[in-house]
């Protein structure tokens, strides 16, 4: 969590006192809570205990882990509501739709009886004739192929060091023993005025 973030993000204040939460699920790294001002019976949010601004810092096991718990959340608006759908959105940013500064992901039970049933979330949008047209299409595609992305390796990469310990254990062993020979060498050679350690302390 960014220094002083925590403090001012509703998210995070609602999950530091969890006493508030109306929970319908939790796994380790999750919630799954009811909406207080729902838009549908059962309407709930997955969010990560953890501040995540939005579900583009999620590592592929915390997508795992949050789907996971969307798929539950909906098993129990289905078998516990008489629920006869659920549309899940995720609002990326703000351009997106996302209204907090902390990652969710909304789960809306869907019932026949509703107003607007059979509805798709997608109908906020209209339809763009001008995007329609062949070559257009194939421009946009272009467009878009042209990025690779590199999810799994960028998520992974926060952790180098305990990947690198784990994979080079012998070198790591080798230069510490000889590092700690050559230090123990200097500290028996008291009086000697390169040493590392007094070095730091003047
Ligand atoms: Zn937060």
């Amino acid at each position: 969590m960014p220094p002083g973030q925590g403090d001012q993000c509703p998210f995070c204040q609602l999950i530091e006192n969890p006493q508030q939460l109306i929970t319908v699920g939790e796994t380790e790294n999750f919630y799954a809570w009811l909406e207080v001002q729902p838009r549908s019976k059962g309407h709930a949010n997955v969010v990560p205990k953890d501040h995540k601004e939005s579900i583009l810092e999620f590592s592929p096991e915390e997508y795992h882990e949050a789907m996971t718990l969307v798929r539950e959340t909906i098993d129990k608006a289905i078998d516990g509501l008489g629920a006869d759908g659920a549309s899940i959105t995720m609002n990326v940013k703000e351009a997106g739709g996302q209204m907090l500064p902390h990652a969710y992901i909304q789960i809306f039970p869907r019932f026949e009886e509703d107003e607007n049933a059979g509805t798709p979330t997608g109908a906020i949008f209209q339809h763009r004739e001008d995007l329609q047209d062949q070559d257009k299409l194939k421009e946009i595609q272009g467009e878009m192929n042209s990025v690779s992305p590199n999810f799994e390796t960028e998520k992974i990469e926060p952790h180098p060091e305990s990947q690198r310990f784990k994979e080079e254990p012998e070198e790591k062993q080798e230069e510490n023993v000889e590092n700690s020979e050559e230090s123990g060498e200097e500290e028996e050679d008291d009086g000697r005025p390169e040493r590392g350690e007094s070095i730091e302390w003047m």
